[in-house]
């Protein structure tokens, strides 16, 4: 768990007034690696005893994105999970258990540019396969 100096400090680089609700998010989704999904921070949150509205969660999270906190990572078919890591990184997704892992990846190296279709915001690559967990239980 940072301190929440630290994390005050962190909203405050990104002009994000620092309420403790803000605090709250930004300490769980340093601590939660998982690529959590509104559904699951809110989950957490509350068992934890922190009664935050799903709505709120929902905006704070988008607040965090919008001001390069957060990144959001969409996979087919399923609902929108969030990642504190906000450089671009590749995901590793397991078809078995579903656990996504971060993968540091050079983009640059791969020189896709798209000059063609725009300017790029974010880059994503995903693997799918099955993780070191799932293949030491088959
Ligand atoms: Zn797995
Ligand atoms: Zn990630």
């Amino acid at each position: 768990m940072q301190n929440y100096a630290q994390l005050t400090e962190e909203l405050k680089a990104r002009s994000i007034k620092p309420s403790l609700q803000r605090l709250l998010l930004l300490n769980y989704m340093h601590t939660c690696h998982t690529h959590p999904t509104v559904e699951q921070i809110y989950a957490d949150l509350a068992a934890q005893g922190h009664a935050l509205s799903k709505a709120t969660v929902y905006n704070t999270l988008t607040l965090f994105v919008q001001k390069g906190l957060l990144r959001v990572v969409n996979l087919d078919r399923s609902e929108a999970r969030y990642d504190v890591l906000a450089c671009d990184h590749g995901h590793f997704v397991c078809e078995c258990c579903g656990a996504i892992y971060d993968e540091p990846i050079d983009f640059d190296k791969l020189n896709l540019i798209f000059p063609e279709a725009g300017s790029v915001n974010q880059r994503d690559l995903f693997y799918r396969g099955v993780c070191k967990r799932c293949l030491s239980k088959e």
